[in-house]
Order: structure tokens, then C-alpha cells, then sequence
């Protein structure tokens, strides 16, 4: 039965293909990032994806926190219901840009097929998942092959830029309908050769079941000198500045104890100078009256948070130079941490071996990934593995491209999966 499985996707190859590149023509730009040249909103990919969704048995929900960003739950009912499968990707992609235009060998909405790849903005990310997760319950509803478990296919809006109408929305209004026992956040979780170094946790192959905490800190430091008679004053321009670049100092012996804190699915913690601005009191004034530092930290969520460190650095710096400062939180994306054995891990890992011949590495990923990851795990509480063929790097780059090998593979693996646990068997 799963040969045949394998055996139907392989023959369906044009097909599948051709579903991927009617997905990167319907441009579903996210209107939050999109200058509005991009014409184009989730609601064109889901057109396409819901008549695809029915035609295979299963029952659509649309859930629209804003009309025209459409959340697609789509519930393929089993025999007896349970376990539940829920497995996710988003609708929308990030925009082009004008100024990459040139550099783009085809162009960005043709969905060209070259060398092996279909190229253009979504084919990565995230549009090839979208199609393997549709092909592959397709594949099983072609050849007959029932399940015993619910199968929960979430098409979400606005993963990019924060999930505010996605998932976010979902987890928060529409709990109940994405309830689930285990779930796959569908995403490419490779890297191209010349950036394998940047991952050192990395194989060839992997499954990911933890990413990064982010936090990013805005500092403001200034003084409240008395008002001076004489405004130009050249020794007042230079204090502000020097001590900044003081904080600076302290900040990094700070970012030096956190890059020695390893963890080993996810690498070093990490903490980024961001940005430095300078503020003048009033349009006219000759010297700033305050400067703001921004730092981002980036951190196992099996280690401790920065963010009394940071304040501690604080405090003594101000006690020590005598100024005023503060500390702003400025935006949170709290990192995620699943078992390396769950059984959602273990299914996973037997498809690929059947499909690849070779076992993905279970590890973690220090970049943040997902809306819908984030909402899973920590909202929801479902034990969560990520898991695509396909190079995470090419996501939001110029010639975007997925090769159809992976495309085909990927969905290979999702199909076994759901046979797996959601328990197939041969429509009587
Ligand atoms: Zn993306």
C-alpha cells in the first residue's frame, strides 16, 4: 500500500507541478508588507485550494478576522475521528521588490519550469507545502486508502508578517476547530551547501522540534542638564555620544556571555547591535538630547532569558555614569522546544527513510520560523515537528525556486505519514 503510494505520486508528477504553478500565478502578497504593486491577496491562493480540498472529501471552514485574508481549516474525516493530524502552512508570501526585478532569471509570478525547478515568490515558501499536503491526501483518496484519525489541514493568512489575521487569530477565536493530537508545521528544513556552515546543527537532512527565542530591546539613554545660557556648545555634542559608545562596551561583554551558552539543536545565543539613533530635543537644537540603541537577543529557549541581564548591565551603567535610561521591550517571538522522540517525530523519520533512504537528523532551527509553529506549540500545546525537503534559504530570496524532486518527495512523506498515524486502511 505504501509503495503504491510513492508509485501514484511519481506518476502524478506533471500534475502536481502544474497545481504548484497555478499557486505562485494566484499572487497572494501580503497586503501588510506589499507596496500594492503586487496586486493580489491569500484570498487568490485559496480559490484554487479549496475546490482541490472538497474535491478530495474534506470539509472547508473560512475563518476571516479581515475580508479577503482567508484561514482555510479544512477537516478530512477518519473512521473513528481519532488521533487528529493537524499539519500547517500559510497562504500569503512576501512581496518583490522592484530593485530585484532584474535579477530574477524568470519572472517572480510565471511559476516557470527550468532546470529541474519551479521558480518564483512562494515556491519555497510556502506554497510547494501547500501542494504536497493537498497531493498527498489526494494520492491516498485516489487509491482507495481510508483512515481511522481526522486529518487537519490549516491554510493560514498573514504568516508573514506576524499572523496577526492567521494564526494568531485562529488559536486565539477558533481554538476548537485546529484541537489536534499531533501536528507537522510543513517547511523546508534543508539549507544550500554554501550556507551549511551557518548551521552547524545541521545535516543534510532534518527534522526541527526547537527554535530561537527573539527579543528585541529598545535603550534610551540621555541627561537632563540644566539648560545651558550658551546652546552652541561643542563639549555637550561629544557627551552624549561617548556615552553611548560606553554602553556599547558593556553591551558587549554581554553579548560575549551569551555566545558561550550552547545548545546543541540550536547553536550559540546570540546578541545583535541593531541599530544606534540619536535624537535631537527640538528641531533646532545643535545637540542631541537622547540616544537609542536597539539590540536584539536570540536565545534557546532551554536557557535562561537575557532580558534581567540586559536591565542588570543597565542599572550599573546608569549608577556608574550618573545618566537617565530606560528599557523597552519592543517585540517578542518566544522560542519553542518539542521532544526529539515524539511520535510524531518517529513517523516522520520512517517515511523519509522509505522515500529518501535516508534518516533526517532531529535538531532545531535559530531562526524563527512560523506563526502557526509558534501558536501549536505554545498555545496549543500539541507536539509539533517541522519537517519539508527543500532549502529554507532560498524563503524570501531572489529566484525563489523549489526542484521537483523535493516537491515530489515532500509529498511522498506526508502521505506515509498520515497512513501512519492516523492508521490507514483499504476502503472495504
Ligand atoms: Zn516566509
Amino acid at each position: 500500500m505504501r509503495r503504491e503510494v510513492q508509485r501514484y505520486i511519481d506518476e502524478h508528477e506533471s500534475d502536481i507541478i502544474q497545481f504548484l504553478q497555478s499557486m505562485i500565478r494566484a499572487r497572494s502578497v501580503n497586503l501588510t508588507l506589499s507596496s500594492g504593486f503586487w496586486l493580489g491577496t491569500e484570498a487568490y491562493a485559496a480559490e484554487l485550494i479549496i475546490p482541490e480540498l472538497k474535491a478530495i472529501g474534506f470539509e472547508v471552514k473560512v475563518f476571516e478576522l479581515e475580508e479577503g485574508r482567508p484561514n482555510i481549516v479544512a477537516r478530512l474525516r477518519g473512521k473513528v475521528g481519532k488521533p487528529r493530524l493537524l499539519i500547517n502552512s500559510h497562504l500569503d508570501t512576501v512581496p518583490v521588490d522592484n530593485i530585484d526585478l532584474p535579477k530574477w532569471r524568470f519572472n517572480p509570478f510565471s511559476g516557470e519550469l527550468a532546470e529541474g525547478s519551479i521558480w518564483g515568490r512562494g515556491a519555497c515558501d510556502h506554497k510547494s507545502m501547500g501542494a504536497s499536503i493537498i497531493w498527498a491526501a489526494k494520492a491516498l483518496r485516489e487509491l482507495g486508502i481510508e483512515l481511522e484519525g481526522d486529518l487537519v489541514v490549516v491554510q493560514d493568512s498573514d504568516e508573514e508578517a506576524g499572523g496577526f489575521k492567521g494564526f494568531n487569530y485562529l488559536a486565539e477565536k477558533h481554538r476548537e476547530e485546529i484541537e489536534a493530537d499531533f501536528a507537522i508545521y510543513a517547511v523546508n528544513t534543508q539549507v544550500t551547501n554554501e550556507n551549511m556552515e551557518n548551521f552547524p546543527s545541521f545535516s543534510s537532512y532534518n527534522i526541527w522540534v526547537r527554535t530561537m527565542a527573539t527579543k528585541t530591546f529598545k535603550i534610551r539613554i540621555w541627561e537632563d542638564p540644566p539648560h545651558p545660557e550658551n546652546l552652541i556648545n561643542p563639549k555637550a555634542a561629544g557627551r552624549l555620544s561617548e556615552l553611548c559608545m560606553r554602553f556599547i562596551h558593556w553591551i558587549w561583554k554581554l553579548a560575549e556571555e551569551m555566545a558561550s551558552r550552547h545548545d546543541p539543536l540550536l547553536g550559540h545565543d546570540i546578541l545583535t547591535l541593531d541599530g544606534v539613533e540619536f535624537h535631537r530635543k527640538k528641531a533646532w537644537s545643535t545637540t542631541p538630547g537622547s540616544c537609542e540603541i536597539t539590540v536584539t537577543c536570540r536565545y534557546s529557549p532551554e536557557h535562561i532569558d537575557p532580558s534581567e541581564e540586559i536591565s542588570r548591565v543597565l542599572d550599573e551603567f546608569k549608577a556608574i555614569e550618573n545618566v537617565k535610561a530606560e528599557i523597552e521591550l519592543v517585540s517578542y517571538r518566544p522560542g519553542m522546544s518539542m521532544p526529539t522522540d515524539s511520535e510524531v517525530v518517529e513517523a516522520i523519520k520512517r517515511a523519509a527513510v522509505e522515500v529518501r533512504g535516508v534518516e533526517p537528523k532531529t535538531t532545531g532551527t535559530p531562526v524563527g520560523i512560523s506563526w502557526g509553529f509558534t501558536n501549536l506549540v505554545n498555545t496549543l500545546g500539541i507536539p509539533t515537528a517541522c519537517f519539508g525537503y527543500g532549502c529554507v534559504d532560498r524563503h524570501h530570496s531572489i529566484n525563489e525556486r523549489i526542484s521537483v524532486e523535493d516537491l515530489k518527495d515532500t509529498t511522498k512523506v506526508f502521505a506515509l505519514v498520515y497512513m501512519d498515524l492516523l492508521k490507514a486502511y483499504d476502503r472495504p
